[in-house]
């Protein structure tokens, strides 16, 4: 009931021309919004979520069918409340019902499907656009996330290619593409986790640009707070973030094992120089036939919509305010102070952005008070 009447509400007081003005938006309901909300509702501060998706779930609800609880790096806790474990049970099930319940417990004010369009900046405040709608905010929380900005690289020849291409957020699963001949492009872990399911059915070509990195040991805290530090010193530098969850190295799991032991992982071919209508094809004339290609090339941070505020610098980044002694809490843009990422570069993680998000809300409380007083 208290969702219907807050959707009501909420998109009368948000309509264009409005006179109300919110102390804080937040974009996405991810893990970075969700948790960005529950801190926010903690500090008393007056704020929306707005998202872009039909339902609670943020990219979780669109992950392949085959990537069970299981398979995940892991999925953190939001603030209050356990996240689901380890099991059989779809991550694209288990992790949006728990958003849901999330979402309903602590009363989070999320609207939805809103999808922001472009924010600008009026005067002392934001203008947050959504097609014909607008909110006003004094402040900022941007946790869109990435996976609507897949890095989909083209090469020549994408066109002429008579068979099929898919990118990681488009993969179909496994039974559409049994006993087809496939190319597998990207040296990360979603790379890693379709081979292991293809390979046993399919015939299965690794292609990458770099070699792929291996780790021996189990990924432990020191490890991971080395990759964190290093990602942000690029954001805090303005460089375009790397990759948190992509630099945690490859190791192969009990399901990939059918698969390394078919050879599937030895000795991946060399990025090709172009494609064809059959296949890839390398310089030296070489041409390996495929059905499908299937980009598991990753994703960038979905940020187009904050272009009108010029957050970039020269090095095409968004630099963020560094925080001493907490790799994690970089969120406030250095060229607009009004404005907090989440999810991004250092906090590109389920643990990142609850953490992140944390220490936005301290930010906008702190910055609300101030504009108060
Ligand atoms: C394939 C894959 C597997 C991963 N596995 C793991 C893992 O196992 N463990 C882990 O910790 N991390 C993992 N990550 C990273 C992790 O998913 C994110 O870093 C983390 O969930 C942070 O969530 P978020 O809130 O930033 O983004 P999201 O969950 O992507 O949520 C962003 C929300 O914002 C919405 N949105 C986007 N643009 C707009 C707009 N313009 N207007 C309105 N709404 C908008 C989106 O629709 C979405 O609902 C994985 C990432 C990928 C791509």
């Amino acid at each position: 009931m208290w969702r219907g009447v807050v959707a009501a509400y909420l998109s009368v007081r948000g309509r264009s021309g409005s006179v109300d003005v919110w102390d804080s938006i937040v974009i996405g309901a991810g893990q970075g919004g969700l948790a960005a909300s529950y801190f926010l509702n903690q500090r008393g501060v007056d704020h929306l979520v707005l998202d872009s998706n039909p339902r609670p779930g943020g990219a979780w609800q669109h992950r392949w069918d085959s990537l069970t609880m299981h398979e995940v790096h892991g999925v953190a806790d939001l603030p209050g409340d356990p996240a689901p474990g380890r099991s059989s049970e779809r991550a694209n099930v288990a992790v949006p019902n728990y958003f849901a319940d999330y979402e309903q417990r602590h009363e989070l004010r999320v609207v939805r499907p809103v999808e922001v369009t472009e924010v600008t900046s009026a005067g002392a405040l934001l203008v947050v656009h959504a097609g014909e709608r607008a909110w006003r905010t004094r402040t900022l929380v941007n946790a869109t996330g990435t996976w609507t900005s897949p890095n989909w690289p083209r090469y020549p020849g994408a066109e002429v290619f008579r068979g099929e291409q898919f990118h990681t957020a488009t993969y179909p699963g496994p039974e559409y593409l049994r006993g087809k001949r496939i190319i597998v492009v990207g040296a990360g872990a979603s790379a890693v986790q379709f081979i292991g399911e293809l390979a046993p059915i399919a015939d299965v070509a690794w292609v990458t640009r770099r070699p792929p990195v291996w780790r021996t040991e189990e990924f432990g805290p020191q490890t991971g707070l080395q990759i964190v530090t290093e990602v942000e010193k690029r954001v805090v530098a303005g460089l375009p973030p790397s990759s948190v969850v992509g630099a945690t190295g490859l190791m192969l799991r009990a399901h990939e094992q059918e698969a390394a032991e078919l050879g599937a992982y030895d000795d991946p071919l060399p990025i090709f120089e172009r494609l064809v209508p059959e296949g890839a094809q390398w310089a030296d004339g070489t041409v390996e036939a495929a059905d499908t290609i299937l980009w598991a090339t990753g994703f960038r941070s979905a940020v187009d919509h904050l272009e009108p505020l010029g957050l970039r610098g020269p090095l095409g980044g968004i630099p963020l305010e560094r925080v001493p002694g907490n790799v994690q809490a970089a969120t406030t843009a250095v060229h607009d102070r009004r404005v907090h990422l989440i999810g991004y570069g250092p906090s590109a993680s389920t643990i990142g952005a609850s953490r992140a998000a944390r220490r936005a809300a301290l930010e906008v409380a702190q910055q609300v008070t101030d504009r108060a007083s």
